[in-house]
């Protein structure tokens, strides 16, 4: 039976810590992180993550700005925004709430966010700096998915990881975070192919396709540790991952549930990341 990785517990230690930090911050320079959160149009699931991430800064102690635009809001409109917030001395962290209606350019959005506020990891400027193994902002799932297996003292190098899924926000930041660990990295997609042969070859399987419960026990290794990031809904509307968890539990040493794994890691990484961006501040006035 494999150990389950218990996401909640892992995100409620590391906030106790964000809590400590925030409050030494206040005593020692007066500064209370901030983060504003931009969402366009009235997308209920961005809604409902719009609306934990306010009250996840709440209880961290830290200020949270909200900015609801209409659907129609122009793309000019948008980056106006963005820039003021850049120069908001109050605002340390930017946060876009993807996906865009469709008349915006969503690259061109990421761009405008200063760097130095790209809380989510995005900016190209971020994204190489990852990928140059001197990261400032690192995407907020896969650094849960880095904290989670440190938390359960996991070991990475040399490690074989199959990353399944080469997304910007997840795969292919996740797959640049454990080659920086010196893991052996192999990423997977779509048109990958005989994906078994690839999978069965994984230390760690870290899977992100937005395909529920894809992945069976024929497709892992004996003792495999097992990183299901998807959330999706199946047929009778329960949520699952992209990894079918009955089928491997038995066969994976270690396993992330769905929900309760990488999920609550995202939010917590993303205060981690607005309380390092104010420190950063701090030390640069
Ligand atoms: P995406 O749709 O941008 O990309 C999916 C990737 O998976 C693509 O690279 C595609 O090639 C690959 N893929 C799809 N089906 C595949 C298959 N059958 N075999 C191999 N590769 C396949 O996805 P994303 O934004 O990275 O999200 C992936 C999943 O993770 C979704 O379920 C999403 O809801 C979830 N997600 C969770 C969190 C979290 O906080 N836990 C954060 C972001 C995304």
């Amino acid at each position: 039976m494999s150990k389950i990785m218990d996401g909640k517990k892992v995100s409620q230690d590391i906030k106790e810590w964000i809590i400590r930090r925030t409050q030494e911050l206040k005593d020692r320079a007066g500064v209370v992180p901030g983060l504003a959160s931009i969402l366009v149009g009235d997308d209920p699931a961005s809604e409902i993550y719009v609306r934990n991430k306010r009250r996840a800064c709440g209880r961290c102690g830290m200020l949270s700005e909200e900015y609801n635009l209409p659907e129609e809001t122009s793309e000019q409109e948008l980056l106006s925004l963005i820039e003021r917030l850049n120069s908001d001395e109050k605002i340390h962290g930017i946060l876009v709430q993807l996906p865009l209606p469709v008349h915006m350019n969503p690259a061109k959005v990421i761009r405008t966010v200063s760097p130095d506020k790209d809380v989510d990891g995005f900016h190209p400027e971020n994204i190489g700096k990852l990928f140059q193994e001197n990261p400032s902002a690192i995407s907020c799932t896969p650094y849960g998915i880095e904290k989670i297996l440190d938390y359960h003292g996991i070991e990475i190098l040399g490690k074989h990881v199959v990353v399944v899924g080469k997304s910007n926000i997840v795969g292919k930041p996740a797959a640049a975070l454990m080659l920086n660990r010196d893991a052996t990295v192999t990423i997977a997609h779509i048109e990958t192919r005989n994906l078994s042969s690839i999978t069965t070859m994984a230390d760690i399987l870290i899977v992100a396709i937005g395909d529920p419960q894809f992945i069976k026990k024929e497709m892992i290794k004996d003792g495999a540790v097992l990183i299901d990031v998807g959330i999706n809904r199946n047929e009778s509307g329960k949520i699952v991952g992209d990894i079918d968890f009955e089928d491997v539990k038995e066969k994976a040493s270690y396993i992330t549930p769905v929900p309760g794994g990488v999920g609550p890691m995202t939010i917590t990484m993303l205060l981690w990341n607005t309380l390092e961006a104010a420190e950063i501040f701090v030390l640069g006035e």
